[in-house]
């Protein structure tokens, strides 16, 4: 469709970042638009069927999304942020990347027993931060009821990931 189009047109593509070869899905060039702003948080909201507590958002562009969601669906947030940067009591996923790994947090108490959580962040690719974020909000006690994403890079297999592991993706945009 034509609003889609206008959307997939704000996203930037930076070559070779943050490694040579690597083309970069750029989301701030969308955020930064009025237009592209209200249109994504719309779709996303649109895209979700059943109630929903907590918007599980992932640090950092991911908060952006995530916040604007939950606001407009009168759902919580709860921030999935990296290591070493929550106040309170935290338990934590490891994640690997193309070279060692990574380590998201959240508080404890961050999630109500059965709260229905859904995940959100601006792009999946291979799917590992995904991957930990999910199993950090099961672990709080949430249940997880679908993930979220402005962007897939579906060659990467994270959306496929997700889904074998019975989760409910969907996504606004696709690239390769
Ligand atoms: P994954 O763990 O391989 O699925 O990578 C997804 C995470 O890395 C997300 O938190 C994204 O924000 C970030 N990321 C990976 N590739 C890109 C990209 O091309 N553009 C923007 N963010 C990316």
């Amino acid at each position: 469709s034509q609003a889609h189009d206008e959307l997939r047109d704000l996203v930037r593509t930076i070559p070779d970042f943050p490694n040579p070869g690597i083309q970069f899905r750029d989301v701030t060039t969308l955020l930064l638009d009025p237009a592209g702003l209200r249109g994504t948080i719309d779709a996303l909201v649109a895209s979700v069927d059943g109630p929903v507590d907590l918007i599980a958002a992932i640090d950092a562009r991911g908060f952006a999304v995530g916040g604007a969601m939950a606001t407009a669906m009168g759902a919580g947030l709860m921030l999935i942020r990296k290591d070493g940067k929550l106040p309170g009591a935290t338990i934590a996923e490891d994640y690997a990347l193309e070279y060692g790994t990574d380590r998201l947090a959240v508080h404890v108490d961050a999630c109500a027993p059965g709260a229905r959580v859904l995940l959100v962040d601006d792009l999946i690719a291979t799917g590992g931060t995904a991957m930990a974020a999910a199993r950090l909000v099961e672990r709080a006690g949430g249940r997880l009821v679908g993930a979220r994403f402005v962007i897939n890079l579906p060659d990467l297999g994270g959306s496929a990931k997700l889904r074998e592991a019975g989760i409910e993706v969907r996504s606004l945009l696709e690239f390769e």
